[in-house]
């Protein structure tokens, strides 16, 4: 099963309880920069198994205008560096941003560490179990522990910083 860039930009990939990438529409391809690491994680990822649906946000810039950050797992791309956030939960009286787990890393270990932690997720996971709980439960994924604490999305930037 192969994931598209839809007329809008977005990547769609199958459903179920497999890995969706969710990404935004690069301000309609004009803040494209990120579009070929979100289409190779989308390659590499895209309608993997795992214990439940996991949606992978992708944002193209630090305005994060399509919420990467309040998902299970979010990338925020920023300055040719991304971000990393884990363990969202959108839906819910209990919702909550994700963690922010690292920031500006290199496209190279933004993909490995992203892989990494949808291997984790995937060997390790109950049925049926979100990855929020996954990470919440198992206390560390890829090394990194896990918080209760949500701090401030670093400072807020114009629309392209
Ligand atoms: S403002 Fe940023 S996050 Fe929003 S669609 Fe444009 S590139 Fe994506």
């Amino acid at each position: 099963m192969t994931a598209r860039l839809t007329e809008a930009g977005l990547l769609l990939s199958p459903i179920g309880d497999v890995v969706q990438l969710k990404a935004c529409d690069f301000c309609d391809g004009e803040k494209g920069e990120s579009i070929p690491l979100a289409e190779e994680l989308n390659r590499r990822l895209g309608g993997l198994k795992v214990p439940k649906e996991l949606k992978i946000g992708f944002n193209g810039c630090a305005m994060a205008c399509y919420g990467a950050v309040t998902e299970e797992i979010g990338i925020v791309y920023r300055r040719g560096t991304y971000d990393l956030f884990l363990g969202g939960k959108k839906i819910g009286r209990n919702a909550h941003p994700a963690q922010r787990v690292a920031e500006g890393i290199s496209p190279g270990e933004m993909l490995e560490t992203v892989e990494q932690v949808v291997r984790e997720y995937a060997e390790q996971g109950h049925p049926n179990e979100r990855f929020n709980k996954f990470f919440k439960r198992v206390k560390e994924v890829a090394g990194f522990a896990y918080s209760d604490e949500r701090k401030p999305v670093i400072e807020e930037l114009a629309c392209g910083d």
